[in-house]
C-alpha cells in the first residue's frame, strides 16, 4: 500500500509520491482524484451523484484540505456530483481552497445545471472560484499558462482552452441556452518540478478535449518544454471516442493510458482507439492500456461465445474498475485495479490477441 500521509523531505526530494485515481462510474462519466504527498487532495470532475468513492477517499486520507475541485467542462457527465462533494466537505469541516472551471452556461438550465449549482454553493460557502483559460492575446503571443495548484516539488498546470475559444463558446452557449461543451475542456498536466527524467511523472488529464484543444496544448508545450504533453500517464480524452483521438497524439504516450468509460457506451471507447492506444502502450516498457469499464466494443467482438458470457467476470460491469497510479519522477506505475481486469484483458482490445 502506498503511503499517503506526510513524510519528511530529504534533500529537497519528497520521500512519498503523488497518486492519481481514476474512478469507475456506474454510468458514462468522469471522476478523478489526486492524493498529494501531504495528504491533501485534488478533484478533477465528479460526473455522478454517487459520492461513495469520494467519502471513502476522505476517510482513507483523513485529509483536512482539498486544494482544488476542477470541472474540466460543464457537461453533466463531468459535473453531476460536484455540488455533492463540496457539500460533503463542508459537512466534515474540510477546507476546499478553490473551484475551477473553464466556462459555464446560463443559470437555470434545469436538470443540466450542475456546474452553476456547484459554483453557487461554493460562493455561498466562501470558497474561491475561478473561470480559467490560457491567455492567447495578443493574437500570436501566448502567455504562460496558469496552474491550479503548486508546491516546491510539483505543479498542476492548465494547458487549454485558449481564452479566445473559451469566450466565444461561452457566448454561443448563452445564445443557445445550453452548456459550453468539449470545445472548452480544460487540459490539466501534473508534473514534478526540476525533473530531469520527464516525461516520467507527467500525467495528462484532457477531460473531453477536442483535437483543436489538444493541438493548442501541444504547441504550448513546444513553447514551454517543461510543460510537455509527453507523458507516462494519460486519461484518454472524451472516454476514448474516435473523433477526439487524432493519430498524432500517439507519439506523446510513453507509459500507461487509462480510458474512463461507461459500461455500455456506443463508440466510447471506440474499437480503433483501443487498438491503436493498446499497441502504443505495449511498445513502452511496462506500459499498458486500462479501461475503467468493460467496453461495448470488446463485448461485441469477444463475448459472442455464450459459455464465455456466463462467466461472471465478463459482461457490462467494470473492467479494471477504480485505477490507482503512483506518479513517480522515475516512471509512474499502476498500483491498484480490479484483479479480475487481467482476466477480462484477454477478451478486450486492450491486448493484442
Ligand atoms: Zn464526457
Ligand atoms: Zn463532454
Amino acid at each position: 500500500m502506498p503511503q499517503v500521509g506526510y513524510s519528511p523531505v530529504e534533500g529537497g526530494v519528497p520521500t512519498t509520491e503523488v497518486e492519481l485515481r481514476v474512478f469507475h462510474l456506474p454510468h458514462h462519466g468522469n471522476a478523478c482524484a489526486f492524493v498529494f504527498d501531504d495528504a491533501t487532495i485534488g478533484i478533477v470532475d465528479w460526473g455522478t451523484k454517487d459520492i461513495t468513492s469520494f467519502a471513502a477517499l476522505l476517510d482513507e486520507t483523513k485529509t483536512s484540505r482539498v486544494r482544488f475541485v476542477v470541472a474540466t467542462h460543464a457537461h453533466s457527465d463531468h459535473t453531476k456530483g460536484l455540488e455533492l462533494i463540496l457539500r460533503e466537505c463542508v459537512e466534515r469541516d474540510i477546507t476546499v481552497n478553490r473551484l475551477f472551471y473553464p466556462a459555464t452556461g446560463p443559470v437555470n438550465l434545469g436538470p443540466y445545471d450542475y456546474l452553476n449549482r456547484a459554483a453557487i454553493f461554493a460562493h455561498e460557502n466562501g470558497m474561491n472560484i475561478h473561470a480559467l483559460s490560457v491567455n492567447d492575446f495578443p493574437e500570436d503571443q501566448v502567455q504562460p499558462p496558469p496552474y491550479v495548484a503548486r508546491t516546491d516539488h510539483w505543479e498542476v498546470t492548465i494547458l487549454a482552452p485558449p481564452s479566445s475559444t473559451n469566450t466565444s463558446h461561452q457566448l454561443i452557449s448563452h445564445r443557445r441556452e445550453t452548456n459550453p461543451g468539449n470545445t472548452t475542456s480544460l487540459i490539466l498536466l501534473f508534473r514534478y518540478l526540476n525533473n530531469a527524467a520527464a516525461p516520467s511523472g507527467h500525467a495528462l488529464l484532457p477531460g473531453d478535449a477536442t483535437p483543436a484543444l489538444l493541438r493548442f496544448a501541444a504547441s504550448l508545450s513546444e513553447q514551454y518544454p517543461e510543460l510537455s504533453i509527453d507523458n507516462d500517464t494519460i486519461v484518454v480524452p472524451h472516454h476514448g471516442s474516435a473523433h477526439n483521438w487524432p493519430d498524432w497524439m500517439n507519439q506523446y504516450i510513453n507509459g500507461n493510458a487509462i480510458v474512463s468509460a461507461g459500461p455500455n457506451g456506443k463508440d466510447h471507447p471506440h474499437e480503433n482507439v483501443l487498438k491503436t492506444i493498446a499497441r502504443t502502450c505495449d511498445a513502452n516498457e511496462g506500459g499498458r492500456l486500462y479501461c475503467t469499464s468493460y467496453a461495448r466494443a470488446c463485448r461485441d467482438a469477444f463475448a459472442s461465445d455464450p459459455v464465455l458470457m456466463r462467466n461472471p467476470l465478463l459482461g457490462q460491469g467494470p473492467c479494471f474498475g477504480d485505477i490507482r497510479v503512483r506518479l513517480s519522477r522515475a516512471g509512474s506505475t499502476v498500483i491498484g485495479k480490479d484483479p479480475a481486469g487481467d482476466f477480462r484483458r484477454r477478451y478486450g482490445f486492450c491486448t493484442r490477441l
